[in-house]
């Protein structure tokens, strides 16, 4: 590029020499008079092309003594006044173009340096515009895209020069929504709306994905106040908006799971207690019908008869207490009442005398640390407690029962556990056991239906805990149950 500027710059430089010295030969053969100086202008002009506005005034001064050297060696011809006048115009001629040359060279040279800083500023905005997280897009009245920051090229996948120039709407808007995007710009071209300083909305990429833009909007005006194009920042909220959706359809889906769950359990609470309320009445039926043939025909009946007659009393008799125990189950739901502050040691004073004979009759020892009050459905934390303390007297194995209470404050809830000294339990049953109706050991071994522990299971969970048992089978069980300190859950 330099090399090129210097041959250029050479040439000229001969070029005006060989014009000079042709000019000088010329104005040496003709007499004085005729005005042979004045083609040296053309010499001046030349320095045109020259870069600096000192070559046109060396040329000057060259060009100025050749005239008035030419003056004294050119042949003699016109009146000496007419001579000088005429040499006087040349030089004047010579130095209006000298003035003219280096005020044109000034003024390319401001302009030059103008558009340098122009193009600098310009590249400096460019480098803050490309360091931002954020898209930048400047659209011109005529649609096209004036400027385009690094992160706006990444989004869209172009490169800026395949961006730069597109009309914005046909080029990066989905079609369908182009049409109603270029109308609203225009409007706002003309000053007819105004603008809206925030708006979503759809971009396409080189590969033709949809993305998400969430753009912040500014006018730009020109000096006279008139709207020449708008400057826009956006960032892409896809995946948040596909987030945010997919949030918004999971918690349709849950409301919906929930809504269908309540439904199910408040018709299976409805069947069961339908179910077992009505079983009772033909189930009393048939235990006392039985009885009463067993009483009536006892003369009659053979022992097989009559021992047929005892199975069938108590298969119904069991049947009773399990349809009961169903009862109680399904109640824990429908026949809920309202949380209160309870103060659970005056819970086990309860359960100590509603257990007393049991209490009495294995000589168990019924311990506890101090518990707290906590807000809870009274009676079935009395149930909760009871069952817990009835299985460890019930399970207990060689010795006398040793049952102990404690609980701990973990923050948002409180730990309880019940620790007996019993048979324990095999930990691979430790979550059968809270399964309805499910038990470990035959009715001849301990009494029971299997239902204590699934109504605990229930109790914990319609008041916001859990419960759980560590257990070594011969070793004792710790039951363990934590209920929410009030207004934590
Ligand atoms: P049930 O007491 O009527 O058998 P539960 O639901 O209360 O029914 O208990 C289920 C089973 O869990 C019991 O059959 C027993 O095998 C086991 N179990 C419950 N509590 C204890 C305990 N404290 N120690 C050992 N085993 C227990």
């Amino acid at each position: 590029m330099l090399d090129k500027k210097e041959d250029k710059s050479t040439q000229v430089i001969i070029a005006s020499i060989l014009l000079s010295a042709g000019i000088f030969i010329m104005d040496l053969m003709t007499p004085l008079g005729v005005a042979d100086a004045i083609p040296y202008i053309a010499v001046i002009l030349l320095s045109l092309w020259l870069p600096h506005r000192r070559h046109t005034y060396i040329a000057g001064i060259i060009v100025s003594l050749l005239t008035i050297l030419g003056f004294f060696l050119s042949p003699s011809g016109e009146r000496l006044s007419i001579v000088i006048a005429n040499r006087i115009l040349s030089l004047f001629g010579i130095w209006s173009a000298v003035i003219f040359v280096s005020k044109y060279k000034y003024s390319l040279d401001v302009i030059n340096r103008t558009k340098e800083s122009l193009r600098r500023e310009k590249e400096t905005a460019q480098k803050y515009l490309d360091v931002a997280a954020t898209m930048f897009v400047l659209t011109s009245r005529d649609q096209t895209v004036g400027l385009i920051n690094r992160k706006g090229c990444e989004i869209l996948g172009y490169s800026e020069d395949e961006i730069i120039g597109k009309n914005w709407f046909d080029s990066f808007i989905p079609k369908n929504q182009s049409g109603q995007f270029k109308k609203s710009f225009n409007e706002l071209m003309r000053g007819e709306i105004r603008p809206v300083e925030l708006f979503e909305n759809n971009i396409m990429t080189k590969n033709g994905e949809k993305r998400v833009i969430s753009w912040h909007n500014s006018l730009i005006r020109d000096d006279g106040g008139e709207i020449i194009a708008t400057l826009s920042s956006g960032i892409d909220i896809t995946e948040r908006k596909k987030a945010e959706d997919a949030l918004r359809q999971a918690n349709k889906d849950l409301k919906k799971y929930a809504e269908e769950l309540k439904r199910s359990n408040s018709e299976l609470e409805q069947f069961a207690y339908v179910a077992s309320h009505d079983l009772q009445e033909p189930l009393r039926m048939v235990a006392s019908f039985t009885q009463l043939l067993s009483r009536r025909y006892k003369d009659i009946l053979d022992d097989n008869a009559k021992e047929f007659i005892s199975f069938a009393v108590d298969g119904a008799n069991r049947m009773q207490r399990l349809i009961n125990d169903l009862l109680s189950y399904s109640r824990i739901q429908t026949k809920e009442r309202a949380f209160n502050e309870t103060d659970c040691e005056e819970i086990l004073g309860q359960v100590r005398a509603n257990l007393h004979e049991s209490i009495e009759k294995n000589g168990a020892m019924i311990t506890n640390d101090p518990l707290p009050a906590v807000f809870v459905d009274q009676t079935q934390m009395l149930q909760l407690f009871q069952n817990l303390i009835d299985n460890a007297i019930k399970f207990s194995g060689k010795g006398p029962p040793r049952v102990h209470l404690s609980a701990e404050n973990k923050g948002g809830e409180w730990l309880f556990t019940v620790r007996d000294n019993g048979i324990g339990i095999d930990p691979q049953f430790n979550k059968r056991i809270f399964m309805i109706f499910q038990r470990l050991h035959s009715r001849e071994e301990y009494p029971g239906t299997g239902i204590g522990l699934a109504i605990c299971k229930r109790i914990v969970e319609r008041h916001g805990g859990e419960i759980w048992v560590e257990s070594e089978h011969e070793k004792g069980s710790t039951f363990y149950f934590t209920i929410p300190v009030k207004g934590e859950k």
